[in-house]
């Protein structure tokens, strides 16, 4: 393991415990934004360790596209397809009444669909609010209309959201902003839309790039630290019922990165993988891990 995981207490996800297999066919696992990338690598690899899995995906084509990849990948059987745009009140809902016609409950949720709509060395703010929506407001709306559905046992129910090191607090740079999100005691739901809506506020007045945001794809790292800074509210309000961990991939070959990255979807599906099914002896909650497939998965929290 790299020397810069070694001072986390959270053991490496190679340890012998974390392989124990506490998961079946019986337990379910959501994956947004799954037909490409690492949501597709992620939804295969669930599939091949037995999970029974929802492969959502925004475009119903696209969606059914990549249910016929794993079929000629033979990893289908436990794989059912259910069109979601987490973006989209409307389609949400959708989700929400074929879940409860097809399954009583489930047990793990990934939230993984994200736009960027900026190249590798670009940092336009033209979709800043679609970005927002999208990556924060969608992953949290989508959250909150599956909670009901958890089969709410504190070993199997599990949330993992899919986020990046771009939106760490070290990131922001206005002292206002970071007091806020770096405050676990007052941090609430309220308080972080209110960081959302400044960006936004300063975007629309052309001065974002003077307040302190994030330099690298600030709309995207934005809606990232929201995301995290959700996450950690949710940690706190649902400890013991439900675990809530944020998973940054490392730069990955992807669509989002124009095929760049330093290893392959497959590689970073694996790792989250393993983040998603540690076995209860291991199991955190509001954790953010970061992983590279050099330097194996640590907890930077
Ligand atoms: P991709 O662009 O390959 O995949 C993104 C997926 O999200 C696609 O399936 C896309 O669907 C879907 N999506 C976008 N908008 C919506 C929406 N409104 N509703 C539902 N699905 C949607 O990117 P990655 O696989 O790289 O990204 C996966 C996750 O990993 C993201 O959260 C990203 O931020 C994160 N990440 C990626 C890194 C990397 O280096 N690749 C690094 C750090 C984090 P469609 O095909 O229809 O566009």
């Amino acid at each position: 393991m790299a020397s810069s995981c070694r001072h986390h207490q959270q053991p490496p996800l190679s340890h012998p415990t974390t392989t124990t297999r506490w998961w079946s066919e019986d337990s379910v696992a959501i994956v947004t934004g799954a037909n490409k990338g690492i949501g597709y690598a992620l939804v295969k690899r669930f599939a091949e360790l037995g999970l029974t899995v929802v492969l959502t995906a925004r475009d119903q084509s696209r969606g059914l596209q990549a249910m016929d990849s794993l079929k000629v990948l033979g990893v289908d059987h436990h794989v059912r397809f259910c069109q979601l745009d987490i973006s989209d009140p409307v389609s949400i809902r959708c989700f929400v009444s074929w879940f409860r016609s097809s399954f009583k409950a489930f047990d793990i949720l990934v939230n993984n669909a994200a736009v960027c709509f900026n190249a590798m060395n670009e940092n336009s703010m033209e979709y800043a609010e679609t970005v927002i929506k999208t990556n924060y407001y969608g992953s949290k709306q989508f959250t909150e209309a599956m909670l009901p559905f958890f089969r709410r046992s504190s070993s199997m129910s599990r949330i993992l959201n899919i986020s990046s090191r771009l939106g760490t607090l070290d990131k922001l740079n206005n002292p206002q902003m970071k007091a806020i999100l770096g405050d676990k005691e007052t941090l609430s739901e309220g308080r972080i839309d209110m960081v959302v809506n400044a960006f936004l506020e300063d975007v629309k007045e052309g001065r974002w790039k003077t307040q302190g945001w994030p330099e690298i794809w600030t709309d995207y790292s934005v809606a990232k630290l929201a995301l995290n800074a959700y996450s950690q509210v949710l940690a706190k309000r649902y400890k013991g019922v439900v675990s809530v961990n944020c998973f940054c991939p490392g730069f990955t070959q992807t669509a989002m990165t124009d095929g760049n990255g330093k290893h392959s979807a497959d590689d970073a599906a694996k790792m989250a993988a393993k983040i998603a099914l540690l076995p209860v002896p291991v199991l955190n909650t509001g954790k953010f891990y970061v992983g590279s497939t050099s330097r194996g998965i640590c907890s930077k929290l």
